[in-house]
């Protein structure tokens, strides 16, 4: 490792946002440093991925490897969502004709294990708590030494952590959580689609889980906060309460044969740059740059597509640093046009379903715009 040496890009977060993103730069000829909380060892949720993920894996050099984890096919969608009866979709229409399950902690390590063999300088287990400008570089405490870098890039996931600590803000659309369990595997006929049921509280998702010793399946409930936390829907007995006032996820799911429910964050947000410019060039990519809900199943490859374009605008921005801000604000227009369209297909999505009259639906459903947005606290300034 060499630390002493001045990194093009200090990465921040090796979910699928950064380590598609230091790939890609690491195969640009960029120095890059990757630096990750975790070792991996903790099973990660959102497992779910649309078939547009393919043409982003191929970009990546990466879809032989990503089939060598033997992700399970997905066919399609089953939802019960403004009215009783069960519509399927199906992903045979789409030019890729399926989606995947994937066990998503083997997926990001191998994103992971796919940068660090371009070159990318990798530390694990590091959780950056705040990164400063010394006037020529950006530098960044971790694994014991001081890294020093042109640019930061913010891809902690939903905390945008860096991003924060140099005056960016969160505008926060809502406040959903996702509270999930793993439970037992339903059997064949249900090994290839996820279910998606609208009620009162919220709406569950239930789909396969590849890996693990044998084959298993996630449940969850998503709904507000607040009303997970009125209800207890996060201690096992509430779960279960609520998995039972379902109709079709009841039948698919034995919640009997789950394991303890967990809390997720899930709300949407779109990152705002502080009024006052950072002392040099960032980007946040991912969900710490526009996290969206999990109902539109496309977290992972927004995060990809954040990356391809990512790489883009830093690359031409190295080469031609008297745009750099031309550049950054470019990606930035793109990122806001992606997050009005995300808010205008959420609206029109939750609309459709009607036949609520609980606080969760008539927070989207009544709304034409959805919930109203809140600015998050200022995170402490760590410049
Ligand atoms: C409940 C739920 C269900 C979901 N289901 C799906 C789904 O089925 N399909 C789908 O496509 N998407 C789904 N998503 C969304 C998807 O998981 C995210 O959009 C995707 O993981 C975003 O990738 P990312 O790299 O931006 O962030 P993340 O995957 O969150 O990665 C962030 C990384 O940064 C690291 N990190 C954080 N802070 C620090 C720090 N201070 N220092 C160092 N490292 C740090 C973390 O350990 C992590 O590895 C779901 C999300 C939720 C909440």
């Amino acid at each position: 490792m060499n630390a002493a040496e001045l990194q093009d890009v200090a990465i921040v977060g090796a979910g699928p946002a950064g380590a598609a993103l230091a790939r890609r730069l690491a195969l640009d000829g960029r120095k890059v440093v990757l630096i990750e909380a975790s070792r991996f060892d903790r099973a990660r949720i959102g497992e779910s991925l649309s078939p547009d993920i393919q043409p982003e894996l191929l970009g990546l050099g990466l879809r032989d490897r990503f089939l060598a984890l033997k992700p399970l096919p997905s066919w399609g969608t089953r939802s019960i969502w403004g009215e009783p009866a069960a519509q399927a979709r199906s992903h045979l229409t789409s030019p890729w004709c399926s989606g995947w399950h994937v066990d998503r902690t083997a997926f990001d390590l191998m994103l992971a294990e796919a940068a660090r063999e371009t070159g990318v300088q990798w530390i694990e287990a590091c959780r950056v708590r705040a990164v400063r400008h010394d006037g020529t570089a950006w530098c960044v405490h971790a694994g014991g030494n001081v890294w020093r870098s042109r640019w930061i890039v913010d891809a902690t996931g939903r905390s945008a952590r860096i991003a924060r600590g140099i005056g960016a803000r969160r505008m926060l659309f809502d406040s959903l959580v996702g509270i999930a369990a793993v439970c037992a595997d339903p059997g064949h006929a249900e090994r290839h689609h996820l279910l998606v049921e609208a009620v009162e509280d919220g709406w569950w998702y239930s789909a396969p889980l590849p890996g693990g010793p044998a084959p298993s399946t996630i449940a969850m409930l998503m709904t507000d906060g607040d009303l997970c936390a009125r209800a207890a829907l996060h201690r096992a007995d509430g779960w279960r309460a609520a998995m039972a006032r379902s109709v079709a996820t009841r039948c698919r799911v034995d919640a009997a044969a789950c394991g303890a429910p967990r809390v997720h964050l899930a709300h949407s947000h779109r990152l705002l740059r502080p009024t006052v410019p950072a002392p040099g060039p960032w980007l946040a990519v991912g969900d710490a740059s526009l996290a969206v809900d999990p109902l539109s199943g496309s977290g992972v490859l927004r995060a990809l597509r954040h990356a391809r374009e990512a790489a883009t605008v830093i690359g031409e921005a190295i080469e031609r640093p008297a745009h750099v801000d031309e550049l950054i604000a470019s990606f930035d227009a793109v990122r806001d046009s992606e997050c009005t369209d995300y808010l205008i297909e959420r609206a029109q999505h939750y609309a459709v379903e009607q036949r609520f009259e609980s606080p969760f639906w008539r927070r989207r459903s009544r709304a034409p715009a959805g919930p109203a947005a809140a600015i998050d606290k200022p995170h402490a300034a760590a410049l």
